[in-house]
């Protein structure tokens, strides 16, 4: 079972749809289950399409990395 540190590792991709059936697979149950990482997802998610919509250009990667970079201190700091 994936811990809430190795969703967060992969979930820039996962956001991305840049990963195997198999990871996505194992995020999809770990969400399942913890709804920590849902909202954590989720407002991610949501996060990313409104400075998209508002810039309307793709999301630099340091942009999405330094988002997920604030959540995972978030999480951390619990
Ligand atoms: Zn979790």
């Amino acid at each position: 079972m994936l811990s809430c540190q190795d969703l967060l590792a992969d979930l820039s991709e996962y956001l991305d749809d840049g990963m195997t059936v198999e990871v996505r697979r194992e995020l999809e149950a770990h969400l399942a289950h913890c709804s920590t990482c849902e909202v954590l997802v989720d407002s991610t998610r949501k996060t990313l399409k409104i400075v998209s919509e508002n810039f309307s250009y793709e999301i630099p990667p340091e942009v999405s990395g330094r988002i997920l970079a604030r959540i995972r201190t978030a999480l951390e700091d619990r």
